[in-house]
């Protein structure tokens, strides 16, 4: 009968001393063994980090709903007086559970938040605070595409955005079908879309994202943030997320240019 006995304290010296003899007879071979586990472990210490860093990252919540309706202007009279006393947007508590200017922020956040891609596909356009929120994010580095119908593709908003660089598209053959581009809907942070994007850069990782898309009703005007019945989901979910910059990777396959800027089709091609 044999018994696997553990090492005794003698017995491991000796291993330790065969161990060291070895390594002096094959220096080579012990440098090369100790830069490989250098670099494997290096390895494992980075893709440590990340999984660490993905499970500390911010975790909003699932969802959120911004619904415009008659009740969201009854505090117009408040936000007229806290732009006159230059109150920090941070301050600015109407208290109306309703307000159009707070479900407009939940929008401005979304953008605002963005760390690489808003891919947006909007019927009509034309509100300030929504702009500046795109003109924040193209001064990040965030890249903006934007699909529009085609009766609105020459409002100033999307003037101003394409002064900035951001292509905006219409889809093909809407004129012959007579149809709309009618979606309202914008996706930003989807995991396929910023490896696209890093892959365009050169680089393989990228900082911890946090999906999310908004659709709905509304469209981005004065009157549909301030005078409809309108509402639009803000949601986390980062498989729903996907299926829409699918369809959105698509639908901007098959637009063109709404005013296609001066410069060669290659070279946005390989910007964007
Ligand atoms: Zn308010």
């Amino acid at each position: 009968m044999s018994y696997n006995l553990p090492l005794l304290g003698w017995e491991t010296t000796m291993v330790y001393r065969a161990c060291f003899d070895w390594m002096r007879q094959h220096k080579a071979w012990t440098v090369f063994g100790a830069g490989t586990a250098l670099v494997l472990g290096s390895e494992v210490v980075w893709w440590l980090w990340k999984q660490l860093r993905y499970l500390m990252r911010p975790k909003p919540p699932r969802f959120d709903v911004a619904f415009f309706n008659e009740l969201g202007e009854e505090c117009s009279v408040e936000h007229y007086h806290f732009i006159r006393l230059k109150v920090p947007k941070d301050k600015r508590d109407c208290g109306n559970p309703h307000c159009s200017e707070r479900n407009v922020q939940k929008l401005v956040n979304q953008i605002d938040t963005a760390v690489y891609s808003v891919d947006a596909a909007i019927f009509s356009f034309s509100s300030v605070v929504m702009t500046e929120a795109f003109v924040r994010a193209l001064s990040r580095n965030v890249r903006v595409r934007i699909i529009t119908d085609h009766q609105s593709a020459g409002n100033s908003v999307f003037q101003k955005l394409r002064r900035l660089g951001v292509i905006v598209r219409g889809p093909k053959h809407m004129g012959a079908r007579n149809a709309l581009m009618h979606h309202k809907f914008f996706v930003v942070d989807t995991e396929s879309r910023v490896l696209d994007i890093q892959k365009s850069r050169g680089l393989r990782y990228h900082r911890p994202i946090v999906t999310r898309f908004a659709t709905g009703s509304v469209n981005w005007t004065m009157q549909g943030f301030g005078g409809n019945w309108e509402n639009c989901i803000i949601s986390h979910d980062a498989s729903l997320a996907e299926v829409l910059q699918e369809e959105f990777n698509r639908l901007w396959k098959v637009s063109v240019n709404t005013a296609p800027p001066k410069r060669k089709k290659e070279e946005y091609e390989e910007l964007w």
